[in-house]
């Protein structure tokens, strides 16, 4: 058997830049606004229309010539002659002259003539049309043509996340489309000879397929469409079936497999009949992580330990995915966070009081130290760490 040459024991930054070169910014598509949200902006969105699209009032109340209401007070009320009103969608078309107000409502445009607006709060209505003012009109009421923004004002840079006040912004710059990157498609396979689907029975050996629930989320959670391709039984040749089934996705993700052990069939299969960029990264846990090829589709072997497979993902697969950055903080250490030699290690931390302290359990089949933990300390090869340190935390959620 010849093996072709591949990355062994690489550093993490290394991992993190080879899964993201296997995943290169998708391509474009348009999607109503509605199914917007969570996605990423293919490109740039500049505004097509103003807004406000008119000068409007921002209150309830009358649109007046400032001039006019100076020296009105509660002492000494000004009166104005109503002359009409001005409301949402229907707008005054005469012109508001000296000595004359117009009703005016939230979001209706400003009737020409009038510069300031008075609160209903602070108004009196008399008789044929009387308006007595218990203030001056103020000219910070009104809400300039434009304020917001104008047309051909850049709104969202290209990239961004959509959120709701995102989309929002889109839909009020005159958009009904937009413009989205494609969902990343991944497939997702579980192996091992001992892992069940829940549901069923289990002997003693043998665990849950907790991994595909964890990552299956983690991709909902980075916008992935997810094909599940279930399980398969520890067999190279059961293996190299499914994978041929995975055709046209962008990532197949599978879990276990991918250790030292006799029965890791995943990282035979890849090395003697696929290919492998690196296998091992210099990271704890989740150190026999591989990247590989199998007839042109990419493969993120993550290891099958519970905890390995999920802090993979977030090192590796969301900053890819999500083209962010991984979710960093810096906080003071509540107790001592050992090394890992030369790897960079990843440690469950509880927040006690703006401070993290290790959780009691760090072994990575232990899954209640992620579940419980909201953060992963980092702590690099030499980096000795005391209480009262400060060091780099990886929010979880
Ligand atoms: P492996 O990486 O295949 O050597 O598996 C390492 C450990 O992870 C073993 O204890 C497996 O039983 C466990 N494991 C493997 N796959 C899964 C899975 N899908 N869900 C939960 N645990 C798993
Ligand atoms: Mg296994």
């Amino acid at each position: 058997m010849v093996m072709k040459p591949f990355a062994q024991f690489i550093s993490l930054a290394e991992a993190q830049s080879a899964v993201q070169q296997v995943l290169p910014v998708p391509e474009r598509e348009w999607v109503a606004p509605e199914q917007a949200y969570g996605r990423r902006l293919a490109e740039s969105l500049a505004a097509r229309t103003a807004h406000p699209s008119a000068t409007e009032s921002a209150l309830d109340g009358i649109a007046a010539r400032l001039e006019d209401t100076r020296m009105a007070s509660e002492q000494s009320p000004v009166t104005l002659r109503g002359v009409g009103e001005s409301r949402a969608g229907e707008a005054y078309s005469g012109e508001v002259g000296p000595g004359e107000c117009v009703r005016i409502y939230t979001g209706a445009p400003l009737p020409s003539g009038a510069d300031a607006i008075c609160p209903v709060e602070r108004l009196e209505f008399g008789a044929e049309g009387e308006v007595r003012l218990l203030a001056p009109a103020r000219r910070e009421d009104v809400r300039p043509l434009g304020d917001d923004f104008v047309a051909g004002d850049e709104l969202l840079p290209a990239g961004v996340r959509l959120t709701p006040a995102r989309v929002a912004l889109a839909v009020a710059g005159g958009h009904a489309a937009l413009p989205v990157r494609r969902r990343w498609r991944v497939v997702l396979l579980s192996t091992g000879d001992e892992v069940r689907a829940p549901g069923t029975p289990l002997n003693p050996g043998e665990v849950y397929d907790s991994n595909r629930y964890g990552l299956r989320g983690l991709l909902h959670e980075c916008g992935a469409e997810v094909l599940d391709l279930g399980h398969a039984p520890d067999s190279v040749n059961d293996l190299a079936a499914r994978l041929d089934a995975a055709g046209g996705a962008d990532l197949l993700l599978t879990s276990g497999g991918v250790s030292m052990g006799r029965y890791d069939f995943m990282r035979d299969l890849l090395m003697e009949r696929g290919e492998v960029t690196f296998w091992k990264v210099r990271l704890k846990p989740g150190g026999p992580t591989l990247l590989g090829r199998w007839n042109g589709l990419s493969v993120l072997g993550l290891p099958g330990n519970p905890v390995s497979s999920l802090v993979v993902f977030e090192l590796l697969v969301r900053p890819a995915l999500t083209g962010e950055e991984l979710r960093t903080v810096r906080l003071r250490a509540a107790a001592p966070f050992a090394a890992a030699g030369d790897k960079v290690a990843f440690w469950r931390g509880e927040l006690r009081g703006g401070e993290v302290a290790p959780y009691p359990k760090q072994s990575s089949g232990v899954l209640r130290s992620l579940s419980d933990a909201r953060v992963l300390v980092r702590v690099d090869p030499g980096q000795q760490v005391q209480a009262g340190d400060e060091l780099d935390v990886l929010l979880l959620d």
